[in-house]
Protein backbone atom coordinates (compact mmCIF):
# COMPACT_ATOMS: atom_id res chain seq x y z
CA UNK A 1 0.00 0.00 0.00
CA UNK A 2 2.63 2.74 0.95
CA UNK A 3 4.63 1.78 -2.54
CA UNK A 4 1.22 2.03 -4.57
CA UNK A 5 0.49 5.40 -3.06
CA UNK A 6 4.19 6.73 -3.12
CA UNK A 7 4.43 5.72 -6.93
CA UNK A 8 0.73 7.51 -7.50
CA UNK A 9 2.41 10.53 -6.12
CA UNK A 10 5.41 10.93 -7.99
CA UNK A 11 3.65 9.59 -11.02
CA UNK A 12 1.11 13.10 -10.46
CA UNK A 13 4.13 15.57 -9.44
CA UNK A 14 6.62 13.89 -12.69
CA UNK A 15 5.88 16.41 -14.85
CA UNK A 16 6.29 19.30 -12.34
CA UNK A 17 4.41 22.13 -11.53
CA UNK A 18 3.05 25.17 -13.71
CA UNK A 19 6.05 27.58 -13.15
CA UNK A 20 8.21 24.51 -14.85
CA UNK A 21 9.72 23.19 -11.55
CA UNK A 22 10.74 20.23 -10.91
CA UNK A 23 8.50 19.13 -7.47
CA UNK A 24 10.18 17.27 -4.73
CA UNK A 25 8.26 14.59 -2.62
CA UNK A 26 9.49 14.97 1.33
CA UNK A 27 7.79 12.03 2.95
CA UNK A 28 6.88 13.33 6.40
CA UNK A 29 7.90 10.36 8.20
CA UNK A 30 6.66 11.20 12.13
CA UNK A 31 5.65 7.62 13.82
CA UNK A 32 6.41 5.65 10.70
CA UNK A 33 8.30 2.92 12.01
CA UNK A 34 12.02 2.40 9.69
CA UNK A 35 10.95 -0.88 7.51
CA UNK A 36 7.37 1.52 6.47
CA UNK A 37 9.91 4.19 5.55
CA UNK A 38 12.14 2.04 3.90
CA UNK A 39 9.35 0.78 1.68
CA UNK A 40 8.49 4.33 0.76
CA UNK A 41 12.30 4.60 -0.01
CA UNK A 42 12.27 1.61 -2.26
CA UNK A 43 9.46 2.86 -4.31
CA UNK A 44 11.33 6.30 -4.66
CA UNK A 45 11.37 8.45 -2.35
CA UNK A 46 14.76 10.04 -2.39
CA UNK A 47 13.82 12.32 1.02
CA UNK A 48 12.38 12.57 4.24
CA UNK A 49 11.16 14.61 6.52
CA UNK A 50 10.56 14.12 10.97
CA UNK A 51 9.66 16.93 12.85
CA UNK A 52 11.16 15.95 16.35
CA UNK A 53 14.48 15.47 16.86
CA UNK A 54 14.30 12.08 19.21
CA UNK A 55 12.77 10.95 16.65
CA UNK A 56 15.10 11.79 13.35
CA UNK A 57 17.98 10.76 15.80
CA UNK A 58 16.60 6.78 16.64
CA UNK A 59 15.83 6.46 12.97
CA UNK A 60 18.57 7.80 11.26
CA UNK A 61 21.13 4.48 11.37
CA UNK A 62 17.92 2.74 10.11
CA UNK A 63 16.76 4.74 7.20
CA UNK A 64 19.97 5.27 4.23
CA UNK A 65 20.02 7.07 1.48
CA UNK A 66 17.91 9.98 1.63
CA UNK A 67 18.18 13.44 2.16
CA UNK A 68 17.17 13.99 5.35
CA UNK A 69 14.72 16.95 5.95
CA UNK A 70 14.09 18.74 9.48
CA UNK A 71 10.10 19.89 9.22
CA UNK A 72 9.08 20.71 12.79
CA UNK A 73 9.47 23.17 15.27
CA UNK A 74 12.99 23.05 16.52
CA UNK A 75 13.96 24.01 19.81
CA UNK A 76 17.20 26.10 20.16
CA UNK A 77 18.51 23.29 23.22
CA UNK A 78 18.42 20.36 20.31
CA UNK A 79 19.79 22.29 17.52
CA UNK A 80 22.82 20.14 18.32
CA UNK A 81 22.00 17.08 17.56
CA UNK A 82 20.89 18.03 14.16
CA UNK A 83 24.32 19.28 12.80
CA UNK A 84 25.84 17.93 9.72
CA UNK A 85 22.91 15.75 9.73
CA UNK A 86 20.13 17.74 7.68
CA UNK A 87 19.47 18.38 4.11
CA UNK A 88 17.28 21.02 4.87
CA UNK A 89 15.73 22.79 7.90
CA UNK A 90 12.11 23.62 6.63
CA UNK A 91 11.38 25.48 10.10
CA UNK A 92 13.85 28.39 10.31
CA UNK A 93 11.23 30.34 12.05
CA UNK A 94 13.21 33.09 14.46
CA UNK A 95 16.69 34.51 15.59
CA UNK A 96 17.13 32.61 18.43
CA UNK A 97 17.16 29.81 16.42
CA UNK A 98 19.84 31.08 13.84
CA UNK A 99 21.86 32.08 16.76
CA UNK A 100 22.14 28.89 17.70
CA UNK A 101 22.51 27.00 14.43
CA UNK A 102 25.04 29.62 13.49
CA UNK A 103 27.45 28.74 16.50
CA UNK A 104 26.84 24.89 16.34
CA UNK A 105 27.66 24.80 12.58
CA UNK A 106 30.57 27.37 12.83
CA UNK A 107 32.10 24.93 15.15
CA UNK A 108 31.59 22.03 13.09
CA UNK A 109 32.27 23.99 10.18
CA UNK A 110 29.30 22.52 8.10
CA UNK A 111 26.61 24.74 6.61
CA UNK A 112 23.36 24.54 7.54
CA UNK A 113 20.62 24.77 3.99
CA UNK A 114 17.17 26.01 5.89
CA UNK A 115 14.19 27.64 4.66
CA UNK A 116 13.23 30.39 6.28
CA UNK A 117 9.32 29.03 7.38
CA UNK A 118 6.61 31.84 7.20
CA UNK A 119 3.20 32.29 9.34
CA UNK A 120 1.06 32.55 6.95
CA UNK A 121 -2.82 33.49 7.95
CA UNK A 122 -2.57 29.84 10.07
CA UNK A 123 -4.11 28.50 12.86
CA UNK A 124 -1.94 25.26 12.34
CA UNK A 125 1.32 26.53 13.72
CA UNK A 126 2.02 29.80 15.67
CA UNK A 127 5.53 29.86 14.37
CA UNK A 128 7.51 31.29 11.50
CA UNK A 129 7.90 34.69 10.51
CA UNK A 130 4.61 37.71 9.69
CA UNK A 131 4.79 38.12 5.88
CA UNK A 132 5.37 41.47 6.36
CA UNK A 133 8.42 40.28 7.94
CA UNK A 134 9.96 38.00 5.58
CA UNK A 135 12.12 40.09 3.31
CA UNK A 136 13.53 41.53 6.06
CA UNK A 137 14.48 38.48 8.11
CA UNK A 138 15.68 36.81 4.99
CA UNK A 139 17.93 39.72 4.45
CA UNK A 140 19.17 39.43 8.09
CA UNK A 141 19.88 35.86 7.66
CA UNK A 142 22.71 37.17 5.43
CA UNK A 143 24.33 37.85 8.94
CA UNK A 144 24.83 33.86 9.93
CA UNK A 145 27.66 33.03 7.37
CA UNK A 146 26.98 28.77 8.29
CA UNK A 147 23.06 28.96 7.81
CA UNK A 148 22.18 29.55 3.56
CA UNK A 149 18.74 30.47 3.32
CA UNK A 150 17.67 28.25 0.22
CA UNK A 151 13.56 29.21 -0.22
CA UNK A 152 10.45 29.52 1.90
CA UNK A 153 8.06 27.32 4.21
CA UNK A 154 4.77 27.46 4.81
CA UNK A 155 2.22 25.97 6.31
CA UNK A 156 -1.27 26.91 5.70
CA UNK A 157 -4.43 26.24 8.09
CA UNK A 158 -6.84 23.56 8.08
CA UNK A 159 -9.56 24.81 5.99
CA UNK A 160 -12.12 23.68 3.28
CA UNK A 161 -12.42 26.88 1.92
CA UNK A 162 -10.37 26.17 -1.19
CA UNK A 163 -10.76 30.22 -2.16
CA UNK A 164 -8.78 31.19 0.77
CA UNK A 165 -5.86 28.53 0.73
CA UNK A 166 -5.42 29.85 -3.06
CA UNK A 167 -4.51 33.31 -2.09
CA UNK A 168 -2.25 32.37 0.60
CA UNK A 169 -0.32 29.74 -1.51
CA UNK A 170 -0.46 32.73 -4.17
CA UNK A 171 0.74 35.34 -1.51
CA UNK A 172 3.66 32.84 -0.70
CA UNK A 173 4.26 32.31 -4.37
CA UNK A 174 4.55 35.99 -4.67
CA UNK A 175 7.06 36.66 -2.05
CA UNK A 176 9.12 33.89 -2.89
CA UNK A 177 9.54 34.98 -6.69
CA UNK A 178 10.04 38.79 -4.83
CA UNK A 179 13.13 36.84 -2.60
CA UNK A 180 14.43 35.20 -5.47
CA UNK A 181 15.65 37.87 -7.27
CA UNK A 182 19.17 38.59 -6.64
CA UNK A 183 19.83 35.23 -4.64
CA UNK A 184 21.34 32.27 -6.26
CA UNK A 185 20.36 29.33 -4.73
CA UNK A 186 17.15 30.41 -3.64
CA UNK A 187 15.07 27.76 -5.04
CA UNK A 188 12.80 26.28 -3.23
CA UNK A 189 9.32 26.35 -2.05
CA UNK A 190 8.19 24.02 0.93
CA UNK A 191 4.60 24.24 0.65
CA UNK A 192 1.73 21.29 0.86
CA UNK A 193 0.80 18.81 2.94
CA UNK A 194 -2.05 15.11 2.17
CA UNK A 195 -5.11 17.65 2.26
CA UNK A 196 -3.58 20.74 0.49
CA UNK A 197 -0.51 19.71 -2.10
CA UNK A 198 -2.54 19.34 -5.22
CA UNK A 199 -3.73 23.32 -4.75
CA UNK A 200 -0.34 24.05 -3.14
CA UNK A 201 1.53 22.90 -6.40
CA UNK A 202 -1.33 24.23 -8.96
CA UNK A 203 0.32 27.79 -7.05
CA UNK A 204 3.49 27.25 -7.22
CA UNK A 205 4.79 25.32 -4.74
CA UNK A 206 7.75 23.02 -5.44
CA UNK A 207 8.08 20.84 -2.53
CA UNK A 208 5.31 19.29 -0.61
CA UNK A 209 5.50 17.21 2.71
CA UNK A 210 3.50 14.18 2.63
CA UNK A 211 2.24 12.05 5.33
CA UNK A 212 -1.03 10.06 5.69
CA UNK A 213 -1.29 10.61 1.75
CA UNK A 214 1.90 7.50 1.58
CA UNK A 215 1.36 5.90 4.68
CA UNK A 216 -2.02 6.00 5.80
CA UNK A 217 -4.14 7.72 9.02
CA UNK A 218 -1.87 9.50 11.30
CA UNK A 219 -0.81 7.10 14.10
CA UNK A 220 -0.45 8.08 17.90
CA UNK A 221 2.97 8.96 18.74
CA UNK A 222 5.83 6.28 18.97
CA UNK A 223 7.30 5.80 22.50
CA UNK A 224 10.59 6.38 22.41
CA UNK A 225 12.26 3.23 20.31
CA UNK A 226 15.72 1.95 19.50
CA UNK A 227 15.77 1.13 15.68
CA UNK A 228 18.97 -0.56 15.11
CA UNK A 229 20.62 -0.30 11.56
CA UNK A 230 19.90 -3.07 9.42
CA UNK A 231 23.49 -5.08 8.60
C1 LIG B 1 3.10 15.73 9.65
C2 LIG B 1 3.58 16.87 8.85
C3 LIG B 1 3.31 16.97 7.49
C4 LIG B 1 2.50 15.94 6.74
O1 LIG B 1 1.16 15.93 7.17
P1 LIG B 1 0.06 15.01 6.47
O2 LIG B 1 -1.19 15.77 6.63
O3 LIG B 1 0.08 13.73 7.21
O4 LIG B 1 0.46 14.85 5.05
C5 LIG B 1 3.83 18.05 6.80
N1 LIG B 1 4.56 19.00 7.41
C6 LIG B 1 4.83 18.95 8.72
C7 LIG B 1 5.63 20.04 9.33
C8 LIG B 1 4.37 17.89 9.48
O5 LIG B 1 4.63 17.84 10.78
Amino acid sequence: MIAENVKKVLAEIAGGNPFGEKITLVAATKTRTPDEINEAVAAGVTDTGENKVQEFTEKYAAVQGVNRHFIGHLQTNKVKYLIGKTHLIHSLDRFELAEEIEKRAAKAEWTADCLLEVNIGCELSKSGFALEEAEDACKKMRLYPHIRVRGLMAMLPLTDDTAKLTALCKEMRALYDLLREGRENFDRLSMGMSGDWRLCVANGSNMIRLGTALFGPRRTPLPPQNFTAEA
